[in-house]
């Protein structure tokens, strides 16, 4: 006999303002079944695996019974969606069960999404077809293995029960973890309706959950606003890095904690193009690759807007405050994205380098435009070249790659190591740092699909090998070298569509 799953719950958002929230109980389903526990993370969290595996396990996973000390809630918030002003969104198929504490003494909410409507349903079903379910797994748990703040995926389940999509396809719930999953659409829903008490409970929330230090600050609403922003930065220049596409950065998936949330539409690119957008619905490409930066600073405006209340009572001074911390974001960024690119070609952030490494970078990214080479693979080809001297045979896999630009990136090999005499680490040490930020595998996107197909014949194989070789990424791993591979013309995936 197993024990029953002990989660200690230790919720607190659920004992703020009921403003802020909804109580709602998960829906039940006819027909639960495991698709796939997250072993490393329930231990994290203190859980026991054997528990959660049980029979009972599965019923607090599909909704159909609540652990102890669990206080479920559908959280409030509003948004803009593709730039447009919705007032009330809220957590419409998600529900918090809770918070634990992990073995390190960090919060976590835990939530079931696809647990069934609540009041901020709409016209939706509340429910998530096993399709999402399994790529917001995939993807998500492959962006913590590759170092990206993010949420995480306890637990895949099917209900047993069909949605209504396009057509009927199975049910499932994805049991999600976070630091937390408050939102810049969360301040933006009482901001709207002028409950400034409400935007105040807030910030002091969210200060002492995930920025504790500022609680001493002088103006702590204005440091709030610098250090969401700095953390949106750090993310944003890592997605840039990796060759993430969130695909829908409405205001509501801009976590406060600075966590990649809600992997609807996303997807890596495979060809190196800056104009790439994955998401069907997004027909203006107002988030295509490179427009996630200033979209990033759009939302930060957004989350200054409602905090300018709490900045100073004085109007004016308040906005002048709030759009200096706004205009220093480019420079921010810039510095963030250097960084990245900078680790990624090996070389050290040197202050009065910046604008050469700038230029090296963009060199380099215009000849991959040029060629349609794989980001991924390109990257991962060039940490295998010798910083320190010329090597025949990497530098011919690196020049493989750019057929018709080899004399251009010939040229741009020999300014890279113009540049490496710079440094002063060792060659081996430079290499290694690359190996360690140019993924050898990421979750590529007819992977995901092929993970999806298998899982609807009730073939979980192909989910269970892609998350095996994604839990290493940085690693080359034997007999997975079909999974570094970019996707043949016939296995190209158009367009990722958003989960609802
Ligand atoms: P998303 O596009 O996933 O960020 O969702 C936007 C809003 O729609 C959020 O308020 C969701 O909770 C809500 N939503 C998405 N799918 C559903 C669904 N199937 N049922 C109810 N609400 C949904
Ligand atoms: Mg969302």
């Amino acid at each position: 006999m197993n024990p029953s799953p002990e989660f200690n719950f230790d919720n607190t958002y659920a004992g703020l303002s009921d403003k802020l929230f909804s109580r709602q109980q998960p829906t039940p389903v006819s027909k639960p079944a495991m698709i796939k526990l997250n072993k490393a993370l329930a231990e994290q969290l203190n859980l026991n695996i054997d528990a959660l595996q049980s029979d009972e396990g599965l019923a607090i996973f599909s909704g159909n019974s609540i652990p102890s000390g669990a206080d479920p809630i559908a959280m409030a918030y509003a948004g803009h969606q593709f730039g447009n002003w919705v007032p009330q969104l809220g957590d419409g198929r998600a529900i918090l069960l809770g918070e634990v504490i992990d073995r390190h003494g960090t919060r976590f909410d835990i939530q079931l999404k696809g647990a069934g409507p609540t009041p901020y349903s709409r016209n939706g079903d509340g429910r998530s077809a096993i399709g999402p379910v399994i790529r917001e797994y995939i993807v998500s748990e492959a962006m913590a293995a590759l170092g990206v703040p993010t949420t995480r995926a306890l637990c895949a389940v099917s209900t047993g029960d069909s949605v209504r999509r396009e057509s009927m396809l199975p049910g499932g719930i994805l049991a999600r973890v976070a630091r937390s999953h408050i939102r810049v659409g969360t301040f933006q829903f009482f901001a709207a309706r002028s409950d400034i008490e409400s935007v105040k409970l807030l910030t002091d929330y969210v200060i002492s959950r995930h920025y504790p230090d500022l609680k001493q600050s002088d103006n702590s609403a204005l440091d709030f606003l610098k250090a969401v922003m700095q953390k949106q930065i750090s993310l944003v220049a890592q997605w840039q890095s990796i060759g993430f596409i969130h695909g829908v950065m409405n205001t509501d998936n801009a976590s406060v904690a600075g966590l990649t949330i809600d992997y609807g539409p996303c997807a890596f690119m495979d060809t190196y193009d800056p104009e790439t957008v994955f998401s069907s619905i997004d027909h203006a490409s107002r988030y295509a690759y490179q427009n996630q930066p200033a979209i990033a600073q759009w939302n930060m405006a957004n989350l200054a807007q409602c905090l300018l209340p709490l900045i100073n009572e004085d109007e004016k001074k308040s906005l002048d405050a709030a759009q200096q911390v706004i205009d220093s974001y480019p420079e921010q960024y810039t510095a963030a994205y250097l960084q990245h690119f900078n680790t990624k070609l090996g070389l050290s952030l040197q202050q009065q380098q910046s604008t050469a490494d700038m230029d090296l970078v963009s060199s380099l990214l215009k000849c991959m435009t040029a060629a349609k080479s794989d980001f991924t693979n390109t990257f991962r080809t060039l940490s295998k070249c010798d910083p320190g001297k010329v090597n025949d045979s990497t530098d011919t896999q690196l020049l493989a790659i750019f057929d018709d630009q080899t004399d251009q990136i010939r040229d741009w090999l020999r300014r890279w190591r113009e540049r490496h005499t710079l440094e002063t680490n060792s060659a081996a040490e430079r290499t290694a740092i690359m190996q360690q930020s140019n993924p050898a595998y990421i979750p590529r996107n007819h992977r995901i699909e092929e993970a999806i197909q298998a899982a609807l014949r009730n073939d979980y194989a192909p989910m269970e090998k892609l998350s095996t070789v994604l839990a290493s990424p940085y690693e080359e791993q034997s007999g997975f070298d079909e999974y570094a591979k970019p996707p043949a013309e016939e296995e190209i995936v158009k367009a990722t569509f958003c989960g609802t």
